[in-house]
């Protein structure tokens, strides 16, 4: 096992990978830039190196600077956590020429799963379904056109190289095609230095379902079960919940063993996502994320396993600590993103905590970086907090929660606590009856 790991991230996800850590004995450096020297993360961590300016440009996506950082402090490992370089497959692949373990997969396989024409292409070679749409990039006009015909609008054209939520433009209309996919060409160039883009079927009223994997490098490949991340906001999820309401488990167990046995085929190392759209009883394939993700609380909240302790283990060489059979689901668990933002309007609120109380008891798990006094700064994802909830059912789960977040006080910004409450009085919510429009039909930002 690794003596020293460096963590190349910042805020609540920097301070979830100590933890791991700190459990199997890891010593651990922070890196962070002039405007986190005070972070929870930094002040935590047994060793810290400044590794730049504010900007993240000069610091958290500054691989010379995560590089020297490493040999200087003699680390072994490197932790991207998600966001910044977690998916930059060159990253990876220095990482690794330096003589660091990378936690995270193969260079090949963030480059392969990061474009995502290819991802799609990957995914239905191996036996993962996908919305149907055009046969990877289209290049032309005339392309699009005889694409969306076949496919019947609405349609959607995304980037190839998109990501976050953006890249994306639906098109109602054959007459609005033309305009819109020389638009998103050529915002997919300006925005990610890819013009590719491609065609899919615009889903109605799906949910968003997606698979939790993780793998070794001894050819083991297992799935933790999904989670729900249907309530979203501009493409951007809100609330995650694992299991999904809907699933029943032949379906949960028919599209676990595809995703499991699709990864043990391209011998797929370390923790990954794999996100579908999931409508009337079908799943198709959006996009796999190469990396931890936001909402794995949840998962390791119903399966029991610390994702981020079997992250650090794959990559130090190690066999997944369980077997497939081993895994099963404990009851339900819900997170909530918690943003320094306007509740209702989502205007980013940055600022000075001037008063902190965490909830707790049985049951509730808060993973975040920030405390009394503390300045949030304004450079970066305005996500402060997550709060994980978990009950021995949904019901339980969702009474906890309630009584979680009424307890949660962060004084001195605004905070989207109060759109939380208000999301849980909703019978819709309440009954798990929703899909991805239906937040933002709430909200009254769609018809
Ligand atoms: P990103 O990488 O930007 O997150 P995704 O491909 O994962 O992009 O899609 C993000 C969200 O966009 C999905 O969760 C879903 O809400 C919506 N979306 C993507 N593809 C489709 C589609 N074919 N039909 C309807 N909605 C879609």
């Amino acid at each position: 096992m690794f003596d020293k790991l460096l963590i190349a991230n910042r805020g609540e996800i920097a301070l979830r990978i100590q933890r791991a850590c700190r459990e199997m004995g890891i010593k651990t450096v922070a890196v962070h830039s002039t405007a986190d020297a005070d972070a929870m993360h930094v002040r935590l961590a047994d060793e810290a190196v400044c590794i730049g300016p504010a900007a993240s440009k000069d610091s958290y996506l500054n691989i010379p600077a995560i590089l020297s950082a490493a040999e200087i402090t003699g680390a072994e490992a490197i932790h991207p956590g998600y966001g910044f370089l977690s998916e930059n497959a060159d990253f990876a692949a220095m990482v690794e020429e330096h003589g660091f373990a990378f936690v995270g997969p193969s260079a090949e396989h963030i480059r392969m799963m990061g474009d995502k024409i290819t991802a799609k292409l990957t995914a239905a070679k191996l036996g993962i379904p996908v919305v149907p749409g055009s046969d990877g990039e289209i290049t032309t006009v005339a392309e699009a056109q005889k694409c969306a015909k076949e496919i019947g609008y609405p349609v959607l054209i995304k980037a190839s190289g998109g990501g976050g939520g953006r890249g994306m433009k639906v098109v109602e209309r054959d007459e609005d095609l033309a305009e819109a996919f020389s638009m998103t060409r050529k915002e997919a160039l300006q925005n990610f230095g890819n013009a590719a883009v491609y065609m899919e079927k615009y889903l109605g009223k799906p949910r968003h379902i997606e698979l939790q994997v993780i793998g070794d490098s001894h050819g083991n490949a297992v799935h933790l079960f999904e989670r729900d991340c249907s309530l979203q906001r501009r493409h951007q999820k809100v609330l995650e919940e694992a299991p999904s309401p809907t699933l029943t488990p032949e379906e949960r167990e028919r599209i676990g063993s595809t995703v499991a046995n699709a990864m043990r085929g391209m011998g797929y190392r370390n923790a990954g996502t794999i996100e579908f759209l999931y409508e009337n009883g079908e799943f198709y394939f959006i996009e796999m994320n190469t990396r931890l993700q936001v909402e794995h609380p949840v998962t390791e909240a119903i399966s029991g396993v610390d994702l981020v302790r079997e992250q650090i283990r794959v990559a130090a060489g190690l066999e997944l600590s369980f077997t497939q059979e081993d895994l099963e689901i404990h009851g339900h668990a819900i997170e909530c993103r918690i943003n320094a933002e306007d509740p209702e309007t989502f205007v980013p609120s940055p600022g000075k905590i001037k008063e902190y109380h965490a909830p707790g008891g049985l049951g509730v798990r808060v993973d975040s970086g920030i405390y009394t006094g503390y300045s949030i700064p304004p450079y970066y994802d305005s996500m402060i907090a997550k709060l994980i909830v978990h009950g021995r059912d949904r019901e339980e789960c969702m009474m906890r929660l309630r009584r979680a977040l009424a307890e949660y006080a962060i004084g001195g910004i605004k905070t989207t606590i109060p759109l939380h409450q208000k999301l849980l009085a909703q019978p819709d919510i309440q009954k798990g009856d929703y899909d991805i429009h239906w937040l933002e039909k709430f909200m009254g930002m769609k018809k």
